[in-house]
């Protein structure tokens, strides 16, 4: 199963998991860089292999600025950003003086291993970083639209009525609107799309607790989050969810370039703002943070829309090994990586520009 269509020569864009981590670790002693590794208490790959966020330091122990880059936080969306890891560890030979790294592979180990956005409870990691002991937020929106985007049958006139119902919709309300009501986060479906889960994600406790391991002490940190799947085909958006007014907005700003960089609440961006957001763990840092998500487009939106719902009804219905939910699975990677050379050859570059104006920025 999950048999890759990509080619598996590829230096960098891995066909699995599993590769992705192989070629990650051994890229890193390469280097010399430390490595940590954390792995999952119970979920386990496709071919039962142990599933692991990876961790890989390199520079200085005594940096001044320490560049975090993250991959997979949405699972199926780690392809592009462990190869933009990959590049980088092939491409250095140090980082700039007083500059450290910190290199995050496959924080959703299990979306990254089983072709989900979600984890392993289908938990959207990106709106998990929510106070789980206060109310949840507001979800009223996506819960008039959750039998719609998850109906009781996939097929026949009960999936039709779902993709009528939610044309009228877009019709009504248009089609930012629906956007932000489907993808803000939602806290009461747990079968549904975009779900924030009810408490900490296993992912969610590893990553607080490596800030708070080797952050603490450091001046400047900036963190890059690498996506896929929103946006114009093969290039990566810059999106900032912080305050615009503040510190960080313009650090961000002076570091990528003022019309650059998306402000997501200025409504700038190709994305709403969010609920939960995983870089807002980086607020107990006590440091100057400057965070951006780097985000590739892929596919049109609707086309993303799409295979997302089909994958996530195979899943919770517990179809997912039919012929049926072999082809959800693949047409999701697809929605989210795309086969060719030029997709591949454009998120490379871009990548390398980002990671070094982000250690410019540091090192200054
Ligand atoms: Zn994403």
């Amino acid at each position: 199963m999950l048999k890759p269509e990509l080619d598996d020569d590829h230096p960098h864009f891995s066909p699995t998991y599993a590769v992705a981590r192989d070629r990650f670790i051994s890229r890193a002693r390469r280097l010399g860089a430390e490595l940590e590794r954390h792995v999952h208490p119970e979920a386990r790959g496709p071919a039962a292999e142990p599933l692991s966020i990876d961790v890989a330091f390199a520079g200085p122990r005594d940096a001044a600025g320490v560049l975090v880059v993250i991959s997979a936080t949405h699972g199926v969306e780690g392809f592009a950003g462990s190869a933009v890891q990959l590049d980088l560890l092939d491409r250095l030979v140090q980082t700039p003086p007083k500059v450290g790294l910190m290199l995050i592979h496959g924080l959703n180990p299990y979306g990254f291993a089983w072709i989900r956005r979600t984890n392993e409870d289908n938990v959207d990691l990106n709106r998990n970083f929510v106070d789980h002991d206060a109310a949840a937020p507001d979800d009223s929106a996506y819960r008039a639209l959750h039998p719609l985007l998850v109906p009781a049958r996939w097929s026949g006139p009960e999936r039709d009525a779902a993709d009528n119902g939610l044309m009228a919709k877009v019709a009504e309300l248009g089609p930012r609107a629906v956007q932000e009501a489907i993808t803000c986060g939602q806290y009461s479906h747990p079968d549904g799309l975009y779900y924030g889960g009810r408490a900490p994600a296993w992912s969610n406790r590893v990553l607080r607790g490596l800030i708070a391991a080797r952050l603490e002490a450091v001046p400047r940190v900036g963190v890059i989050d690498i996506h896929t799947g929103l946006g114009p085909a093969g290039h990566g958006e810059l999106l900032f969810s912080g305050e615009p007014d503040g510190d960080e907005c313009r650090r961000a700003q002076a570091w990528w370039g003022a019309d650059e960089v998306e402000i997501e609440r200025l409504g700038e961006a190709i994305s709403p703002p969010l609920n939960g957001e995983m870089p807002t763990a980086f607020d107990a840092v006590p440091g100057a943070v400057t965070r951006i998500t780097l985000e590739y487009g892929t596919a049109p939106m609707l086309e993303v829309m799409q295979a997302l719902r089909a994958e996530t009804w195979t899943t919770a219905r517990g179809a997912i090994q039919s012929a049926e939910g072999q082809a959800a699975k693949a047409a999701l990677r697809a929605a989210f990586e795309l086969p060719d050379a030029q997709w591949r050859a454009d998120v490379l570059a871009r990548g390398r520009v980002v990671i070094d104006k982000a250690m410019a920025g540091l090192a200054g």
